[in-house]
Protein backbone atom coordinates (compact mmCIF):
# COMPACT_ATOMS: atom_id res chain seq x y z
CA UNK A 1 0.00 0.00 0.00
CA UNK A 2 1.40 3.57 -0.83
CA UNK A 3 1.58 5.71 2.17
CA UNK A 4 -0.37 8.63 2.68
CA UNK A 5 1.78 12.07 2.25
CA UNK A 6 0.50 14.60 5.00
CA UNK A 7 1.68 18.18 5.18
CA UNK A 8 1.66 19.56 8.90
CA UNK A 9 1.28 23.25 9.21
CA UNK A 10 2.48 23.68 13.01
CA UNK A 11 3.99 20.70 13.79
CA UNK A 12 5.72 21.92 16.90
CA UNK A 13 2.62 22.65 18.35
CA UNK A 14 0.99 20.20 21.09
CA UNK A 15 -1.20 18.76 17.99
CA UNK A 16 1.86 18.92 15.68
CA UNK A 17 4.07 16.86 18.12
CA UNK A 18 1.31 14.53 19.12
CA UNK A 19 0.79 13.93 15.54
CA UNK A 20 4.48 13.06 14.33
CA UNK A 21 3.66 10.75 17.23
CA UNK A 22 1.28 8.76 15.58
CA UNK A 23 2.99 9.14 11.96
CA UNK A 24 5.82 7.54 13.72
CA UNK A 25 4.12 4.55 15.52
CA UNK A 26 2.83 4.13 11.61
CA UNK A 27 5.82 4.49 9.30
CA UNK A 28 4.45 1.94 6.80
CA UNK A 29 0.90 4.52 6.59
CA UNK A 30 1.61 7.65 6.91
CA UNK A 31 5.07 9.51 5.27
CA UNK A 32 5.69 13.58 6.15
CA UNK A 33 6.10 15.62 3.37
CA UNK A 34 5.78 19.06 5.11
CA UNK A 35 6.32 20.67 8.26
CA UNK A 36 5.98 24.29 9.13
CA UNK A 37 6.81 26.07 12.44
CA UNK A 38 6.54 29.94 13.43
CA UNK A 39 9.58 30.23 15.90
CA UNK A 40 10.93 27.20 17.40
CA UNK A 41 13.91 26.42 15.12
CA UNK A 42 15.25 24.24 16.96
CA UNK A 43 11.82 21.88 17.53
CA UNK A 44 11.54 21.86 13.99
CA UNK A 45 15.03 21.34 12.82
CA UNK A 46 15.02 17.79 14.85
CA UNK A 47 11.48 17.42 13.16
CA UNK A 48 13.18 17.67 9.67
CA UNK A 49 15.98 15.44 10.62
CA UNK A 50 13.89 12.70 11.65
CA UNK A 51 11.12 12.73 9.55
CA UNK A 52 12.70 14.02 6.08
CA UNK A 53 10.43 16.09 5.12
CA UNK A 54 10.56 17.08 1.05
CA UNK A 55 9.78 21.45 2.47
CA UNK A 56 9.92 22.71 5.52
CA UNK A 57 8.62 26.11 6.51
CA UNK A 58 9.79 28.95 9.28
CA UNK A 59 7.28 31.23 9.62
CA UNK A 60 9.52 33.89 11.59
CA UNK A 61 12.12 34.89 8.29
CA UNK A 62 14.69 35.76 11.34
CA UNK A 63 15.75 32.27 11.65
CA UNK A 64 15.82 31.34 8.08
CA UNK A 65 19.48 30.96 7.95
CA UNK A 66 19.52 28.70 11.36
CA UNK A 67 17.04 26.54 9.75
CA UNK A 68 19.30 26.42 6.20
CA UNK A 69 21.99 26.01 7.45
CA UNK A 70 21.22 23.31 10.18
CA UNK A 71 19.48 21.18 6.75
CA UNK A 72 21.55 21.58 4.34
CA UNK A 73 23.19 18.34 4.06
CA UNK A 74 20.05 16.92 3.64
CA UNK A 75 17.82 16.90 0.43
CA UNK A 76 15.28 19.20 2.40
CA UNK A 77 13.95 22.72 0.88
CA UNK A 78 14.04 25.33 2.92
CA UNK A 79 11.24 28.45 2.69
CA UNK A 80 10.35 31.48 4.90
CA UNK A 81 7.46 33.36 5.54
CA UNK A 82 3.94 33.36 5.79
CA UNK A 83 3.86 33.55 2.09
CA UNK A 84 5.82 29.93 1.85
CA UNK A 85 3.01 28.36 3.80
CA UNK A 86 0.19 28.92 1.38
CA UNK A 87 2.50 27.28 -1.88
CA UNK A 88 3.94 24.51 0.36
CA UNK A 89 0.31 23.27 0.57
CA UNK A 90 -0.20 22.77 -2.86
CA UNK A 91 2.31 20.43 -3.99
CA UNK A 92 1.40 17.37 -6.20
CA UNK A 93 3.17 15.20 -3.07
CA UNK A 94 0.74 15.95 -0.59
CA UNK A 95 -2.37 13.44 0.18
CA UNK A 96 -3.66 15.48 3.45
CA UNK A 97 -2.86 18.86 4.77
CA UNK A 98 -3.22 18.48 8.94
CA UNK A 99 -3.52 22.07 10.07
CA UNK A 100 -1.90 22.15 13.35
CA UNK A 101 -1.48 26.16 13.76
CA UNK A 102 -2.93 28.45 15.37
CA UNK A 103 -4.97 31.36 14.99
CA UNK A 104 -6.49 33.49 12.13
CA UNK A 105 -3.34 32.30 10.52
CA UNK A 106 -5.00 29.08 9.42
CA UNK A 107 -7.53 30.47 7.26
CA UNK A 108 -5.26 31.06 3.85
CA UNK A 109 -3.33 28.52 4.15
CA UNK A 110 -6.43 25.98 4.20
CA UNK A 111 -8.31 27.93 1.37
CA UNK A 112 -5.23 26.81 -0.64
CA UNK A 113 -4.93 23.40 0.18
CA UNK A 114 -8.50 22.84 -1.00
CA UNK A 115 -8.33 24.40 -3.93
CA UNK A 116 -5.31 22.43 -4.15
CA UNK A 117 -7.67 19.56 -4.07
CA UNK A 118 -5.92 18.44 -0.82
CA UNK A 119 -7.71 16.51 1.82
CA UNK A 120 -7.59 18.56 5.33
CA UNK A 121 -7.59 17.31 8.68
CA UNK A 122 -8.55 20.52 10.66
CA UNK A 123 -7.12 21.17 13.88
CA UNK A 124 -6.94 24.93 13.52
CA UNK A 125 -10.87 25.39 14.74
CA UNK A 126 -10.19 29.26 14.18
CA UNK A 127 -10.52 28.66 10.22
CA UNK A 128 -13.70 27.65 10.50
CA UNK A 129 -14.74 29.96 13.07
CA UNK A 130 -13.89 33.20 11.02
CA UNK A 131 -14.97 32.01 7.16
CA UNK A 132 -17.21 28.61 7.60
CA UNK A 133 -19.41 29.31 5.06
CA UNK A 134 -16.57 29.98 2.12
CA UNK A 135 -14.22 27.09 3.62
CA UNK A 136 -17.35 24.82 3.34
CA UNK A 137 -18.34 25.95 0.40
CA UNK A 138 -14.86 25.67 -1.27
CA UNK A 139 -14.63 22.14 0.21
CA UNK A 140 -17.72 21.33 -1.65
CA UNK A 141 -16.73 22.91 -5.40
CA UNK A 142 -13.45 21.05 -4.92
CA UNK A 143 -14.81 17.60 -3.41
CA UNK A 144 -11.97 17.74 -0.22
CA UNK A 145 -13.05 15.94 2.80
CA UNK A 146 -12.37 18.13 5.87
CA UNK A 147 -12.19 15.69 9.03
CA UNK A 148 -12.27 17.02 12.41
CA UNK A 149 -9.75 16.74 14.96
CA UNK A 150 -11.15 18.93 17.64
CA UNK A 151 -12.15 15.75 19.90
CA UNK A 152 -15.77 17.07 20.10
CA UNK A 153 -16.26 17.40 16.49
CA UNK A 154 -14.05 13.85 16.08
CA UNK A 155 -16.90 12.33 18.75
CA UNK A 156 -19.48 13.12 17.00
CA UNK A 157 -18.38 12.41 13.49
CA UNK A 158 -17.31 8.87 14.92
CA UNK A 159 -21.06 8.95 16.17
CA UNK A 160 -22.27 9.57 12.81
CA UNK A 161 -21.08 6.78 11.35
CA UNK A 162 -23.50 4.61 9.46
CA UNK A 163 -26.02 7.17 9.99
CA UNK A 164 -25.97 9.45 6.65
CA UNK A 165 -29.72 8.58 6.29
CA UNK A 166 -30.30 9.78 9.52
CA UNK A 167 -30.92 13.74 10.65
CA UNK A 168 -29.62 14.78 13.29
CA UNK A 169 -31.98 16.13 15.81
CA UNK A 170 -29.55 17.98 18.09
CA UNK A 171 -25.53 17.47 19.31
CA UNK A 172 -24.19 18.00 22.67
CA UNK A 173 -20.77 19.51 23.02
CA UNK A 174 -19.11 18.88 25.96
CA UNK A 175 -16.80 20.75 28.35
CA UNK A 176 -14.72 20.14 31.03
CA UNK A 177 -15.38 23.90 32.37
CA UNK A 178 -11.69 24.11 32.83
CA UNK A 179 -9.86 25.09 35.58
CA UNK A 180 -12.13 27.91 37.23
CA UNK A 181 -15.47 26.00 37.07
CA UNK A 182 -17.70 26.74 39.80
CA UNK A 183 -16.28 30.27 40.73
CA UNK A 184 -18.63 33.59 40.61
CA UNK A 185 -17.27 36.63 38.72
CA UNK A 186 -16.01 38.22 41.63
CA UNK A 187 -13.07 35.74 42.40
CA UNK A 188 -12.54 35.71 38.32
CA UNK A 189 -11.27 39.41 38.83
CA UNK A 190 -7.79 38.39 40.10
CA UNK A 191 -7.19 35.14 38.55
CA UNK A 192 -3.76 34.81 36.94
CA UNK A 193 -2.44 33.81 33.75
CA UNK A 194 -0.80 30.87 35.79
CA UNK A 195 -4.16 29.52 37.05
CA UNK A 196 -5.70 29.65 33.68
CA UNK A 197 -2.92 28.10 32.14
CA UNK A 198 -3.55 24.76 34.16
CA UNK A 199 -6.37 22.98 32.37
CA UNK A 200 -7.29 20.09 34.73
CA UNK A 201 -7.41 17.71 31.36
CA UNK A 202 -5.44 18.72 28.58
CA UNK A 203 -2.37 19.45 28.29
CA UNK A 204 -2.65 22.10 25.09
CA UNK A 205 -0.64 25.37 23.04
CA UNK A 206 -1.28 28.40 25.55
CA UNK A 207 -4.34 30.04 23.14
CA UNK A 208 -6.45 27.52 23.47
CA UNK A 209 -5.97 26.68 27.35
CA UNK A 210 -7.01 30.38 27.99
CA UNK A 211 -9.53 29.85 25.44
CA UNK A 212 -10.80 26.82 27.59
CA UNK A 213 -10.78 28.88 30.88
CA UNK A 214 -13.14 31.39 29.48
CA UNK A 215 -15.56 28.85 27.41
CA UNK A 216 -14.88 30.63 24.45
CA UNK A 217 -12.90 27.24 23.23
CA UNK A 218 -16.43 25.76 23.80
CA UNK A 219 -17.71 29.19 21.67
CA UNK A 220 -15.61 28.77 18.96
CA UNK A 221 -16.41 24.80 18.78
CA UNK A 222 -20.12 25.59 18.98
CA UNK A 223 -19.52 27.97 15.62
CA UNK A 224 -17.05 25.05 14.25
CA UNK A 225 -19.81 22.37 14.42
CA UNK A 226 -22.51 24.38 12.70
CA UNK A 227 -20.30 24.15 9.54
CA UNK A 228 -19.01 20.91 9.78
CA UNK A 229 -22.40 19.57 10.29
CA UNK A 230 -24.89 21.47 8.78
CA UNK A 231 -26.72 22.65 12.20
CA UNK A 232 -28.46 25.79 13.09
CA UNK A 233 -28.05 26.87 16.99
CA UNK A 234 -30.64 25.47 18.87
CA UNK A 235 -29.05 22.22 17.73
CA UNK A 236 -26.13 22.59 19.27
CA UNK A 237 -25.82 22.29 22.81
CA UNK A 238 -23.02 22.76 25.53
CA UNK A 239 -22.94 20.11 28.96
CA UNK A 240 -20.31 20.47 31.26
CA UNK A 241 -18.43 17.45 32.10
CA UNK A 242 -15.51 17.34 34.17
CA UNK A 243 -14.09 14.38 33.40
CA UNK A 244 -13.58 14.88 29.52
CA UNK A 245 -14.46 10.82 29.04
CA UNK A 246 -17.94 11.45 27.11
CA UNK A 247 -16.07 13.39 24.52
CA UNK A 248 -19.62 14.52 22.78
CA UNK A 249 -23.04 13.02 21.59
CA UNK A 250 -25.13 12.98 19.02
CA UNK A 251 -29.04 12.79 19.26
CA UNK A 252 -31.22 11.32 16.42
CA UNK A 253 -35.23 12.11 15.59
CA UNK A 254 -35.78 8.71 17.50
CA UNK A 255 -34.95 10.28 20.55
CA UNK A 256 -31.65 7.93 20.64
CA UNK A 257 -28.10 9.55 21.87
CA UNK A 258 -24.79 8.27 21.10
CA UNK A 259 -21.57 9.27 22.57
CA UNK A 260 -18.01 8.38 21.63
CA UNK A 261 -15.75 8.17 25.49
CA UNK A 262 -12.23 6.92 25.62
CA UNK A 263 -9.90 8.36 28.13
CA UNK A 264 -8.70 11.96 26.47
CA UNK A 265 -5.96 12.02 24.17
CA UNK A 266 -5.52 13.93 21.50
CA UNK A 267 -3.71 11.45 19.24
CA UNK A 268 -7.42 9.34 18.82
CA UNK A 269 -9.01 11.72 16.87
CA UNK A 270 -5.44 12.58 15.28
CA UNK A 271 -5.21 9.49 13.26
CA UNK A 272 -8.85 8.55 13.31
CA UNK A 273 -8.88 11.76 10.90
CA UNK A 274 -5.66 10.94 8.96
CA UNK A 275 -6.72 7.58 8.57
CA UNK A 276 -10.23 7.57 8.25
CA UNK A 277 -12.18 5.18 7.74
CA UNK A 278 -10.08 3.08 9.22
CA UNK A 279 -8.92 2.74 12.99
CA UNK A 280 -5.56 2.26 13.55
CA UNK A 281 -4.17 0.00 16.23
CA UNK A 282 -3.05 1.85 19.32
CA UNK A 283 -1.37 1.46 22.65
CA UNK A 284 -2.82 4.34 24.17
CA UNK A 285 -4.14 3.72 28.25
CA UNK A 286 -7.65 2.41 27.89
CA UNK A 287 -10.85 3.69 30.22
CA UNK A 288 -12.01 1.62 32.84
CA UNK A 289 -15.26 2.35 34.10
CA UNK A 290 -14.76 0.94 37.82
CA UNK A 291 -11.99 3.52 37.84
CA UNK A 292 -14.34 6.26 37.12
CA UNK A 293 -17.58 5.33 39.28
CA UNK A 294 -19.14 8.76 38.27
CA UNK A 295 -19.32 10.88 35.40
CA UNK A 296 -21.14 13.91 35.63
CA UNK A 297 -22.73 16.63 33.93
CA UNK A 298 -23.84 20.15 34.59
CA UNK A 299 -25.50 23.59 32.95
CA UNK A 300 -22.76 26.27 31.69
CA UNK A 301 -22.46 29.05 33.65
CA UNK A 302 -23.21 31.43 31.22
CA UNK A 303 -23.43 34.55 33.39
CA UNK A 304 -20.18 33.59 34.52
CA UNK A 305 -18.27 32.61 31.12
CA UNK A 306 -20.02 34.87 28.88
CA UNK A 307 -18.06 34.31 25.80
CA UNK A 308 -19.89 31.29 25.47
CA UNK A 309 -22.70 33.08 25.51
CA UNK A 310 -21.53 35.73 22.94
CA UNK A 311 -20.27 33.33 20.49
CA UNK A 312 -23.92 31.85 20.40
CA UNK A 313 -24.90 35.26 19.75
CA UNK A 314 -22.39 35.84 16.71
CA UNK A 315 -23.67 32.79 15.36
CA UNK A 316 -26.99 33.69 15.12
CA UNK A 317 -25.50 36.88 13.80
CA UNK A 318 -24.30 35.53 10.70
CA UNK A 319 -21.84 37.68 8.21
CA UNK A 320 -18.82 38.82 9.47
CA UNK A 321 -20.00 38.38 13.17
CA UNK A 322 -17.77 35.02 14.24
CA UNK A 323 -14.74 36.62 12.46
CA UNK A 324 -14.85 40.18 15.23
CA UNK A 325 -15.11 37.62 18.03
CA UNK A 326 -12.51 35.53 16.77
CA UNK A 327 -9.62 38.67 16.03
CA UNK A 328 -10.82 40.37 19.04
CA UNK A 329 -10.69 37.09 21.08
CA UNK A 330 -6.94 36.78 19.74
CA UNK A 331 -5.92 40.18 20.55
CA UNK A 332 -7.67 39.57 23.86
CA UNK A 333 -6.36 36.43 24.68
CA UNK A 334 -2.51 37.74 23.64
CA UNK A 335 -2.85 40.82 25.73
CA UNK A 336 -4.04 38.74 28.81
CA UNK A 337 -1.05 36.52 28.67
CA UNK A 338 1.00 39.86 28.45
CA UNK A 339 -0.35 40.72 32.01
CA UNK A 340 -2.47 44.13 30.30
CA UNK A 341 -5.85 42.60 30.70
CA UNK A 342 -7.59 41.22 33.56
CA UNK A 343 -9.69 38.16 32.65
CA UNK A 344 -13.06 39.62 32.93
CA UNK A 345 -11.69 42.05 30.73
CA UNK A 346 -11.86 39.51 27.74
CA UNK A 347 -15.23 39.43 27.51
CA UNK A 348 -15.39 42.89 27.78
CA UNK A 349 -13.18 43.59 24.85
CA UNK A 350 -14.80 40.75 22.42
CA UNK A 351 -18.06 42.41 22.87
CA UNK A 352 -17.05 46.49 22.59
CA UNK A 353 -15.22 45.02 19.27
CA UNK A 354 -18.43 43.39 18.02
CA UNK A 355 -20.56 46.42 18.93
CA UNK A 356 -18.01 48.62 16.99
CA UNK A 357 -16.53 46.57 13.80
CA UNK A 358 -19.15 47.09 10.58
CA UNK A 359 -21.62 43.99 10.17
CA UNK A 360 -21.29 42.27 6.61
CA UNK A 361 -24.28 39.99 6.27
CA UNK A 362 -22.47 38.06 3.41
CA UNK A 363 -18.91 38.33 3.49
CA UNK A 364 -16.44 37.66 0.79
CA UNK A 365 -12.60 36.38 1.15
CA UNK A 366 -11.65 40.44 1.38
CA UNK A 367 -14.31 41.30 3.58
CA UNK A 368 -12.83 39.08 6.36
CA UNK A 369 -9.08 39.63 5.71
CA UNK A 370 -10.70 43.80 6.79
CA UNK A 371 -12.76 42.60 8.88
CA UNK A 372 -10.38 40.64 10.97
CA UNK A 373 -8.08 43.59 10.48
CA UNK A 374 -10.03 46.13 11.56
CA UNK A 375 -11.24 44.22 14.52
CA UNK A 376 -8.29 43.16 15.47
CA UNK A 377 -6.93 47.16 15.24
CA UNK A 378 -9.65 48.41 17.67
CA UNK A 379 -9.44 45.58 20.11
CA UNK A 380 -5.12 46.30 19.95
CA UNK A 381 -6.45 50.67 20.53
CA UNK A 382 -8.94 49.43 23.32
CA UNK A 383 -6.09 47.82 25.18
CA UNK A 384 -3.83 50.95 24.75
CA UNK A 385 -6.68 53.05 26.22
CA UNK A 386 -6.69 51.01 29.32
CA UNK A 387 -3.05 50.43 30.07
P1 LIG B 1 0.32 25.39 19.85
O1 LIG B 1 0.45 26.79 20.28
O2 LIG B 1 0.84 24.32 20.75
O3 LIG B 1 1.04 25.20 18.44
C1 LIG B 1 0.79 26.08 17.40
C2 LIG B 1 1.65 25.74 16.17
O4 LIG B 1 1.35 26.70 15.16
C3 LIG B 1 3.15 25.79 16.41
O5 LIG B 1 3.78 24.81 15.62
C4 LIG B 1 3.54 27.19 15.90
O6 LIG B 1 4.86 27.23 15.41
C5 LIG B 1 2.54 27.40 14.78
N1 LIG B 1 2.18 28.80 14.61
C6 LIG B 1 1.96 29.72 15.58
N2 LIG B 1 1.64 30.92 15.04
C7 LIG B 1 1.66 30.75 13.69
C8 LIG B 1 1.43 31.63 12.60
N3 LIG B 1 1.11 32.91 12.77
N4 LIG B 1 1.54 31.11 11.35
C9 LIG B 1 1.87 29.82 11.17
N5 LIG B 1 2.09 28.94 12.16
C10 LIG B 1 1.99 29.42 13.42
O7 LIG B 1 -1.21 25.15 19.53
P2 LIG B 1 -2.05 23.80 19.62
O8 LIG B 1 -2.55 23.62 21.01
O9 LIG B 1 -1.32 22.68 18.97
O10 LIG B 1 -3.32 24.19 18.75
C11 LIG B 1 -3.27 24.25 17.32
C12 LIG B 1 -4.68 24.35 16.77
O11 LIG B 1 -5.38 23.16 17.11
C13 LIG B 1 -5.50 25.50 17.37
O12 LIG B 1 -6.34 26.02 16.40
C14 LIG B 1 -6.31 24.81 18.46
O13 LIG B 1 -7.54 25.48 18.71
C15 LIG B 1 -6.55 23.46 17.83
N6 LIG B 1 -6.81 22.39 18.80
C16 LIG B 1 -5.83 22.06 19.71
C17 LIG B 1 -6.07 21.05 20.64
C18 LIG B 1 -4.99 20.61 21.60
O14 LIG B 1 -5.20 19.63 22.34
N7 LIG B 1 -3.86 21.27 21.65
C19 LIG B 1 -7.31 20.41 20.66
C20 LIG B 1 -8.28 20.77 19.73
C21 LIG B 1 -8.00 21.77 18.81
MG1 LIG C 1 -12.08 20.54 21.66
Amino acid sequence: MNQKRIAILGSTGSIGTQALEVIEANPEIFSVEVLTAQDNAALLIEQAQKFRPKEVVIGNETLFDHVTSALENLPIKVYKGASALISVVESDSIDMVLTAMVGYAGLLPTIHAIKAGKDIALANKETLVVAGELIMGLAKEHQVNIYPVDSEHSAIFQCLTGEAENPIEKIILTASGGPFRGKDRASLASVTKEQALKHPNWSMGAKITIDSATLMNKGLEVIEAKWLFGLNSNQIDVIVHPQSIVHSLVQFEDGSIKAQMGLPDMKLPIQYALHYPQRLKSSFPRFNFIDYPSLTFEKPDLETFRNLAIAYHALEKGGNAACVINAANEVAVDAFLKDKIGFLEISDLILDTLSKINYVQNPTYSDYVQTNEEARRFASELIQVKA
